[in-house]
């Protein structure tokens, strides 16, 4: 056959070289995916340029002229082809995928390329097939100038080539993506080298009976290198709507099933293989039947009755069934499908697996039956309320301490039910809430033998705690307060203190009798009687005196205790209060050969203080000083103003407090062990009260104190408002009342025998 009449031709080398360039080009394009349209495209304009390739190589090898002529005329549907298929690309790289779908665009596009191919093929308009005007030169044959419509194929792909450049141009100037205007540039270079050079070489020059050598395979070559380096360089391309939803539709999670009116199943997403097991082919086809298994009769009601009846379904929760016949709980949401007249051709349904969610709504449930359980057989009282107070769940056990019944206090605002006092304070439910978004778990509020009055005038008293969870705001949970009832402890703590007081108060007029008798006795006939009887009554006084000390302090903390204690706040000078107290204990430090001493900060200004109450604390503390302090040692006590608080240290070089013992110092009958046996006579009292007083004035008492080096006891005093302004008349008036009030001899002097040694 004389097409495969060959001779070797160095130059077809160049030909068969682009060749196997273009087909790594097509390898790498096809490896990378065929789902892209615009891929899709220039692979088929890279198998168009190796055709090309091989048939020049092939014409530029043959002996006969005829040879060459065959080549040639199947090389021209080849490069024909190019410019519209390259186009398709382009068309489909900028995003425009359905232009190409449009007959009357695909018509223009490939049918008048196709009408060339024809021309080329079966006439000799395009390429010549007229052997005796082929001839031949070292590197190709020659021929083709002389037919009179090259120019018409040449002018149509250059036109595609150029509308082409002309959509990436204007793709390059429109889009926003840096990276993709950077790929719009690669390829609208790539472009330039077939269209520039290639038509000179193998169209406008021959067209003008110049003949160089053809370079068009290879600068189309280079277009398809470039083109594809761009798409790997940049691995972007449009995206089809429609591509999306297929992947979408293929790699949701939900099952897709579409079936028609008669409920057969048309298409089902890959879902079905891994939800069900089974294979999509197994499906489809299939009643819907199948799908939904053993729980059809359900599935039937209450999804494809409704869909039929034209009711959109949405979230029924159904079983379908496995390809392994397990019954798996489904939520499922279906609507029909409807064409452009109305009418009904196909239902679609989506099925969400969700036996993660039940189990996770079964443990959820397990978990709150579990809490219930807890909350409902607790003795202590819950009460959840709401960011607003609202209760929103309470115990079993609260109803009763509160004494109510579910339906009066659930869902309704706290304070409406209850009426809380803090001591006298009355305190509202926004007492107990958090009033800022929480960033960890707190407690809120923590009260103890809180006054409750519920309804029907009940009274209470409880122990509350309040906490609040960091995600409260989130779920709507405010608080959680237990409480407990400490009713019955209050009670017989008031009985208790009745009773100290009552008793005190019995005992007092019989000790003033006593001390009165034995004081006279000691006046009047002490020097008379002998030293050892004397000795007898001076034992018995002091020792009246302590017990009557010991029975005011009992008075005093009762009075507490009641809240009977009230205060006569007034501004005074505070360093002659000082002097008085410090100057009162000389003769006892005298006496216990211990060195007394005071120092004033200069210009105190006036404390607003009750004088009485407040000179008790001082002289417990000078007191007490003295009473743990051994012979030669000293007690300082110094004044000094900080901000708008005068504090009061008392200092000694005493035996000191061991380091256990401070938390409680200042509680109610507490002393150091071990004082006792030192011969201390005390009722560890005198600093619960003193403590209680201070706390009264609103100020702050502390200690400081190394075990056998000594203690400081401080206490401050809130600094008198308009210090200047008090009117010394009005001052005295108040003293003469509070006199008056609480006059009571016994007591100062009480205090001063407190520490007077057996
Ligand atoms: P008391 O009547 O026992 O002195 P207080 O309440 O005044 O009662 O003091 C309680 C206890 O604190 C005392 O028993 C004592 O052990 C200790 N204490 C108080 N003041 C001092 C001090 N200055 N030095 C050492 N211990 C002290």
């Amino acid at each position: 056959m004389y097409i495969f009449d060959l001779a070797f031709n160095p130059f077809a080398f160049l030909s068969l070289l682009a060749v196997a360039a273009n087909g790594i080009v097509l390898y790498l394009v096809i490896s990378e995916g065929l789902q892209i349209s615009a891929n899709r495209w220039f692979s088929y304009s890279v198998i168009a340029v190796i055709a090309w390739g091989i048939t020049e190589a092939f014409s530029r090898m043959s002996v006969t002229a005829n040879g060459a002529i065959f080549w040639e005329t199947l090389g021209a549907i080849a490069w024909i082809s190019v410019g519209a298929i390259f186009l398709a690309f382009t068309i489909s790289y900028v995003g425009k995928e359905e232009v190409l779908s449009k007959i009357s665009s695909q018509l223009i596009l490939f049918g008048s390329t196709l009408f060339l191919v024809f021309l080329a093929w079966s006439t000799g308009l395009i390429v010549s097939h007229n052997p005796a005007i082929y001839h031949k030169v070292d590197y190709d044959w020659i021929g083709t100038l002389e037919t009179p419509f090259f120019w018409l194929a040449l002018g149509w792909i250059d036109l595609l080539f150029v509308i082409s450049i002309g959509l990436l141009f204007r793709f390059w100037s429109t889009t926003k993506d840096l990276q993709r205007r950077k790929q719009t540039v690669f390829i609208i270079i790539g472009v330039l080298f077939p269209v520039v050079g290639g038509s000179i070489t193998n169209g406008l020059l021959p067209i003008f009976g110049i003949n160089i050598f053809k370079i068009a395979v290879p600068l189309t070559t280079m277009m398809s290198i470039t083109v594809a380096y761009a798409i790997f360089r940049y691995k972007l391309f449009a995206i089809s709507p429609g591509m999306v939803v297929s992947n979408i539709v293929e790699t949701m999670n939900e099952i897709l099933v579409v079936f028609n009116p008669d409920h057969y199943i048309e298409f089902v997403n890959s879902a079905v293989e891994r939800v069900l097991g089974y294979k999509k082919e197994e499906l489809t086809g299939q009643s819907i039947k199948k799908l939904a298994g053993s729980g059809w009769q359900n599935f039937e009601n209450k999804v494809l009755k409704p869909i039929d009846e034209g009711k959109q379904v949405s979230g029924v929760e159904v079983n379908i069934e496995s390809a392994n016949g397990q019954a798996i709980p489904v939520s499922f949401s279906s609507s029909v499908l409807k064409n452009p007249k109305g009418e009904v051709y196909g239902e679609v349904g989506i099925a969400t697996d969700i036996r993660e969610t039940k189990d996770f709504i079964t443990n959820l449930t397990a978990e709150r039956n579990k809490l219930t359980t807890v909350m409902q057989s607790i003795v202590d009282g819950v009460l959840a309320l709401d960011s607003f107070g609202h209760v929103i769940l309470v115990n079993p056990a609260a109803l009763t301490i509160l004494g109510l019944e579910e339906k009066d206090i659930l869902y309704r605002k706290l304070d409406e039910v209850l009426t809380m006092y803090d001591g006298n304070q009355k305190i509202s439910c926004g007492d107990l809430l958090p009033n800022k978004q929480l960033t960890k778990d707190a407690v809120i509020a923590q009260k103890k033998a809180l006054k409750i009055i519920a309804p029907s005038d009940r009274q209470i008293f409880i122990n509350l705690t309040s906490s609040a969870i960091k995600e409260g705001s989130e779920v709507g949970l405010g608080a959680i307060i237990t409480m407990s009832d400490v009713s019955k402890e209050k009670e017989l703590e008031e009985m208790k203190i009745d009773f100290v007081s009552m008793a005190a108060h019995e005992l007092r007029t019989p000790l003033t009798a006593v001390r009165g008798y034995l004081s006279v006795l000691l006046e009047e006939s002490g020097k008379k009687l002998p030293k050892e009887e004397k000795d007898f009554v001076d034992k018995a006084f002091i020792a009246s005196s302590q017990l009557a000390a010991l029975v005011e302090n009992l008075l005093s903390v009762s009075r507490i205790e009641r809240g009977a204690m009230k205060l006569q706040i007034e501004a005074v000078d505070w360093s002659s209060i000082v002097k008085d107290s410090v100057n009162n204990f000389e003769p006892l430090a005298k006496e216990k050969k211990i060195k007394l001493t005071f120092e004033l900060q200069e210009n105190l200004p006036k404390v607003a203080v009750d004088q009485f109450r407040i000179s008790e604390v001082l002289s417990n503390l000078i007191a007490n000083a003295l009473a743990y302090t051994k012979a030669g040692g000293s007690v300082d006590v110094l004044v000094e103003t900080k901000g708008n608080e005068v504090i009061t240290h008392v200092k000694d070089t005493g035996q000191g407090i061991p380091e256990s013992a401070l938390p409680r110092l200042f509680t109610k009958f507490f002393r150091v062990s071990g004082v006792l046996e030192q011969g201390s006579k005390g009722t560890g009292l005198g600093l619960y009260i003193s403590k209680a007083i201070v706390d009264m004035h609103k100020g702050r008492i502390w200690v400081e104190s190394k075990d056998g080096v000594g203690s400081t006891f401080s206490f401050s005093v809130p600094v008198a408002e308009n210090t200047d302004k008090t009117d010394p008349i009005e001052n005295k008036a108040k003293q003469s009342v509070e006199v008056t009030t609480t006059a009571d001899g016994n007591k100062k002097e009480a205090r001063f025998f407190k520490r007077k040694p057996a």
